[in-house]
């Protein structure tokens, strides 16, 4: 009823990277409640973060003023009280908390200075934030948070397609008639994608899961393969080695648009589903039933998340999902594709405005002397570093070893989101100045020198972009609370303390220079996307709207082909022993969102789940004499933490699942920090873990 608000405002979903849109409705300065609109993505539907998750906005811990730390505030430390922060801040004025901010990076300077933008903030704060670096400090030590996401997933996609972002949008599915998803919880991480993976089992397509967990798409699926954790190679390979033996690709295709193929056809000769069935944990039966199904389809799409990318095999993994998707013909058709399923809201953006230290935006290496001096030339600056900065983990270890004593952290929380946790906590404490720009006192905030009291999603213009390359627009509902600014406008004053003479307007002004060095975002423009809400990249006219499925005739790699990358089985690093003898994954539950700093302080979903908890079979709770409900201790190689434990029969005997939202039982005190070698993403999907009663 349009008497319960004052205003409606359309902008997007904060939370995944679904980009639903949505309608807020504000009344008294407040946003009162949110609907869904017809989005590309979303059609009007929403998942209970995006209708629910809202008063985050309005809680009473958000930062209004620039804070300073105390000349005696404690040693720093995981210690403040978010709603009692006085012993260890002050309040200051922007201008003195701007001038403190730019003179502690500009003393320590080049290479000492590192950057961790965010893929919750928009395309346009997070292009000016490698901006920042790159001009402001002459090198590339910049990074957010792809490392901990898809890194591994865009590095075998740009290796083998060419391209990192998705060949098709995962409404394709809808002309699917088949799909696999593997190692993605949809119906927890992306909801709202999930209600079209349900509407297409309905209409019969077969979906085939897999997955480590038996989770809760298990019930719509074909097939349900819950193969062992971290195995994932030798079950694809096997699948394919079926594809090879029996003859079922599609030669014409191979022929017409890929590379190596006759060495990937050698390689799987090795993995028999025979032999293959002892390391995956799946029937040979079923591994052969797989293969024909997906083999018979007339078109197919593979979906995979974070149990795909978080191993130190991940790009192998990817690779795997590549490869079976080329020698089946299964890409750049309507309902054909591959769909790495992104998480936040605007990863896909934040990577495509150039948030990484290998790429400038759209993936340019820095690297290349002509990409590096086309970018100079409009910022009109100085050459900065040709090499490749460092990654998060990285840097958390340059810190350590006093390479990098002062760091600016935009919208992130690796004092929550870092493997081996304990290890990024102590390197925040060593820095001898942190920038800290967000709307929180988060668990990385209580380490800042310096606070920057930023804008909450609803209360800023910017675009994003979502899993499906769309790009969307983002309006303010409501101003942001005391003197808190838009995160835009914090970081352009900054640049102009460190001396680089930025001028922009607002963020309109930062989308046209983008567009002068990004050929992804031809024929889409601030004004286009003021009318229109989204256009999916690539455009190819100012009329069209965006290709939802792209490589319909050729790849952009050399003579336009694809490869195929053979993938060996690589062991996890932490492989469970007598003194840790199960395994641990991780990752999200649906009423919260990462490090929890959001929905915890969201009403409606904060008592949804207040608790901290793990999930383990009823038979190992049986054997360690614990009642669901009862605490149990954890303890990795790192680090241990006590939990509320849930029965469920999702999780095998052998494993524990652990969401990463709650800071009072942090799942990264017990994380494994070592990386997968391509894409440097750590492998949060397994460590070795003992479990006891606590
Ligand atoms: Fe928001 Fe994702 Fe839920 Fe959509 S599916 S409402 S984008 S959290």
């Amino acid at each position: 009823d349009s008497a319960d608000f004052d205003k409606e405002v359309e902008s997007i979903c904060p939370f995944c990277g679904v980009g639903c849109q949505v309608s807020l409705k504000v009344k008294d300065g407040k946003v009162k409640y949110v609907d869904g609109i017809n989005g590309p993505a979303n059609e009007g539907r929403l998942c209970v973060k995006g209708r629910f998750g809202f008063d985050y906005i309005h809680h009473e811990h958000r930062l209004t003023k620039p804070l300073i730390r105390r000349d005696d505030a404690p040693a720093k430390g995981l210690n403040v009280d978010p709603g009692n922060w006085q012993t260890h801040f002050r309040e200051a004025e922007w201008d003195e908390a701007l001038d403190f901010a730019a003179k502690g990076l500009k003393d320590i300077g080049g290479t000492g200075v590192a950057g961790f933008g965010s893929a919750k903030c928009t395309n346009e704060e997070a292009y000016l934030f490698q901006k920042l670096i790159r001009q402001g400090f002459g090198h590339n030590n910049v990074d957010h948070c792809t490392r901990l996401c898809h890194a591994s997933s865009v590095a075998a996609l740009m290796e083998n397609v060419g391209s990192g972002a998705v060949t098709a949008t995962f409404n394709q599915i809808e002309n699917a008639d088949v799909a696999i998803a593997i190692g993605c919880n949809p119906i927890e991480n992306h909801p709202v994608a999930a209600t079209y993976f349900k509407q297409f089992t309905k209409r019969g397509g077969k979906l085939i899961v897999m997955d480590p967990r038996g989770q809760a798409l298990k019930r719509f699926s074909s097939h349900m393969l819950q193969f062992r954790p971290g195995t994932d190679v030798s079950m694809l390979n096997a699948i394919m080695n079926v594809i090879v033996e029996e003859e079922l690709y599609d030669q014409q295709y191979i022929e017409a648009y890929t590379e190596n193929w006759e060495a990937e056809k050698e390689h799987l000769r090795d993995f028999t589903p025979e032999a293959m069935a002892e390391v995956c944990g799946i029937e040979a039966e079923t591994l052969r039933d797989v293969a024909r199904t997906f083999a018979g389809a007339n078109a197919a799409m593979i979906f995979w998340g974070m149990g795909v990318s978080q191993h130190i095999h991940g790009t192998d993994n990817s690779r795997c999902l590549i490869s079976l998707a080329l020698m089946t013909g299964q890409v750049g058709r309507p309902g054909a594709g591959l769909h790495p399923l992104r998480g936040q809201n605007n990863v896909q953006g934040a990577s495509d405005a150039g948030l990484i230290p290998m790429f400038l935006p759209d993936y340019q290496s820095v690297m290349n002397d002509g990409v590096r001096s086309a970018f100079t030339e409009v910022w009109g600056s100085e050459d900065f570093s040709n090499q490749k900065g460092l990654t998060v983990t990285e840097i958390m270890d340059a810190v350590h070893d006093g390479d990098i004593r002062g760091m600016y952290v935009l919208g992130e929380n690796p004092a929550m989101s870092d493997p081996d946790v304990e290890h990024a906590r102590d390197a925040l404490a060593k820095l001898d100045h942190l920038v800290v720009q967000d709307i929180f006192i988060t668990e990385t905030a209580n380490f800042a020198d310096v606070i920057l009291p930023a804008s909450a999603f609803a209360e800023k213009s910017g675009t994003v972009t979502n899993t499906n390359r769309q790009v969307q627009m983002g309006r303010p509902a409501v101003p942001p609370p005391g003197e808190a600014k838009e995160d835009w406008w914090i970081e352009v004053e900054l640049a102009k303390r460190l001396g680089l003479g930025w001028d922009y307007a607002g963020p309109a002004d930062v989308f046209a220079e983008m567009k002068l060095n990004m050929n992804s975002l031809n024929n889409i423009t601030w004004e286009r996307l003021e009318r229109e809400n989204a256009v999916t990249y690539p455009s190819l006219s100012p009329e069209d709207p965006g290709q939802a499925i792209v490589f319909a005739d050729g790849f952009p790699r050399p003579d336009g082909r694809a490869r195929f990358t053979p993938a060996s089985i690589i062991a996890p690093d932490d492989v469970p022993d007598q003194e840790y003898p199960m395994i641990l994954t991780t990752g999200r539950q649906l009423e919260h969102w990462h490090t929890g700093s959001m929905t915890r302080r969201a009403t409606v979903l904060d008592g949804l789940e207040p608790e901290a908890n793990c999930s383990l079979h009823p038979l190992t709770l049986r054997k360690l004499g614990v009642a669901p409900g009862e605490h149990v201790r954890l303890t990795t190689k790192r680090g241990s933490i006590e939990i509320m434990a849930r029965e469920d029969r999702a999780v095998s005997p052998d494993m524990v699942f652990l969401p990463f939202a709650y800071v009072e039982a942090a799942a990264n005190i017990l994380t494994n920090p070592a990386v997968d070698p391509y894409g440097k993403i750590p492998e949060f999907k397994f460590s070795a873990v003992r479990v006891e009663a606590a």
